[in-house]
């Protein structure tokens, strides 16, 4: 870096300083961390102390439930129109403040800035799109078979929600929940991942400065199965929406079981990724590299395993490999950089490891590998050819590495592609129309993108099936999973 770069990513680091809160929110409330009761949180690109956020005593914890259900009575009356700008509100803040939270994401989750300001721009587009959903927000009438019977059909809030999320997108998977939520009136209680809370914790200050009230947003934070055990056994909360590892899910949905709530679970998955021998080579190329690199590779929806058509097997892997060889790798704030830290040392290992598994099945190294030179927690953006794919179904790898894999037909192609417990998103690519729409009629995936490498917007619904869990968010369907729908019949008497 010259030195204006340098001063440049300084500014921006400090930025994103500015913004760091060493507490949680309860209720409105600032609470500090005590000595003996605090989580450190990294910045996984220096590997130095960000800051610290409290370890939560239950007695916090059961204050931010006991609030989300007393604001609930009012937040899910308030009329749709005042939540709706309520939601604007706080979008027009998160754009204001729009370069320095994605300074602070970038410092807490290694993504490298320009991709963080992505983030940003994409999380606040659930709160614009949740806003417009919630004033179409409506019901239905219909005639009912007894005569003078008319029957009301209602859709209301399902009531108080936990909501837990993930470390890889820090604001995205708070906002395509809570945006959802509180369009449909619910109040909320948010436990980040403990890895980056304080995308959260800013995202909170900003939503009770737009009007949000004080009980329907609390973040807390600190020992995530204890937390988590507070929430999912509370009977103040009605639904739990939770987004993370497809175990945690599991585990989650068990608490769930004394209490019966309402769930949502946004979990792992293992894309498979298909290139047909007719598929646009430099369009499949570039996509698998936006869709896999994104975020270092860890990414739910990134593609896991890439099978590509013998024909073009060999001049997919040089081109591909062309273009990742390219991938600047670096610290989040240096110019030019695509691909950060990984979140931390059990993560490279878990990616050297499928490395070294692929290598040992018959995968050769095209480029990359390794560990990379700058050491800590960057890995080299990596393409493996050949070998087993068996691995590459059943784990998601989540950093920079593609595994591709040739094969010699269609049918082939799709029973590899579905050979997983997972089912979350998968990617096709050919000029072939008929092929397209019924390859994507035949995965067993969520979210389906032909000749896309990028499948995620407000307006998509997003969401898994099969081990990848149940439920939709973002779209028309998203504000679903947070209403609850009741019957009203009239007799005219
Ligand atoms: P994770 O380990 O499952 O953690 C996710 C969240 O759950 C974190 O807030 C974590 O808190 C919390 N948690 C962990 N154990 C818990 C427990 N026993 N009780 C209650 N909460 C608990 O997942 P991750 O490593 O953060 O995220 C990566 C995973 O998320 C990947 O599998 C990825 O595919 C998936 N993901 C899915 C989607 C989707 O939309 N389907 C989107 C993004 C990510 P702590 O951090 O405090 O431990």
């Amino acid at each position: 870096m010259d030195d204006a770069d340098a001063a440049g990513a300084q500014a921006l680091k400090a930025q994103g300083r500015a913004l760091i809160q060493e507490c949680a929110f309860v209720a409105g409330r600032r609470v500090a961390a005590a000595d003996d009761a605090r989580v450190e949180v990294d910045d996984p690109a220096e590997e130095t102390v960000l800051g610290v956020v409290p370890d939560l005593p239950a007695e916090e914890v059961e204050s931010a439930i006991r609030s989300a259900a007393e604001a609930f009575p009012a937040w899910s009356r308030t009329p749709q129109a005042q939540r709706a700008a309520c939601l604007r509100r706080w979008a027009a803040l998160v754009d204001d403040n729009e370069a320095g939270l994605a300074a602070l994401l970038s410092l807490e989750n290694g993504k490298p800035f320009e991709e963080a300001r992505g983030e940003i721009r994409y999380a606040n587009g659930f709160i614009k799109w949740f806003a417009g959903v919630a004033e179409e927000l409506r019901g239905e009438v219909a005639e009912s078979p007894l005569p003078g019977h008319t029957i009301l059909t209602l859709r209301e809030a399902v009531g108080p929600v936990a909501v837990i999320t993930p470390w890889n997108f820090p604001a995205a998977m708070i906002t395509r929940k809570l945006a959802a939520a509180f369009a449909a009136g619910c109040t909320a209680v948010v436990k980040p991942a403990s890895q980056t809370p304080f995308t959260a914790i800013a995202l909170c200050e900003l939503a009770l400065e737009a009007g949000v009230p004080e009980g329907a947003f609390s973040v807390v934070t600190g020992e995530s199965g204890r937390i988590g055990r507070l929430l999912t056994a509370s009977p103040l909360i009605r639904k739990l929406s939770f987004t993370g590892s497809t175990p945690v899910g599991r585990r989650l949905m068990e608490q769930c079981a004394p209490t019966l709530k309402r769930l949502s679970m946004e979990l792992g998955g293992a894309a498979p990724l298909v290139v047909f021998e007719d598929a646009d080579l430099d369009v499949a190329v570039a996509e698998t590299l936006k869709g896999k690199f994104r975020n270092a590779g860890q990414t739910c929806v990134c593609p896991n395993r890439v099978y590509v058509h013998r024909e073009l097997f060999a001049a997919f892997v040089e081109q591909l490999a062309d273009a990742v060889a390219n991938l600047a790798v670096g610290s989040p704030f240096e110019p030019g950089v695509k691909v950060g830290p990984l979140i931390d040392m059990k993560g490279v290992a878990k990616v050297e490891d499928h490395v070294r598994l692929a290598r040992a099945s018959g995968a050769e190294a095209v480029v990359g590998g390794d560990r990379h030179a700058r050491g800590g927690r960057f890995f080299q953006p990596t393409v493996l050819a050949g070998g087993d794919d068996e691995l590459f179904r059943r784990e998601e790898t989540f950093g920079p590495v593609v595994p591709v894999f040739p094969f010699d037909d269609e049918a082939e192609a799709l029973a590899r592609a579905n050979h997983s417990d997972f089912g979350l998103a998968a990617f096709v690519f050919t000029r072939d129309l008929d092929r397209a729409f019924r390859f994507a009629r035949g995965l067993e995936d969520g979210i389906v993108g032909v000749n896309a490498g990028l499948i995620s917007n407000p307006v998509v619904p997003f969401g898994g099936v099969k081990q990848s869990g149940f439920g939709r968010e973002g779209s028309i369907y998203g504000i679903d999973e947070y209403l609850s729908v009741k019957s009203v019949t009239l007799a005219l008497r």
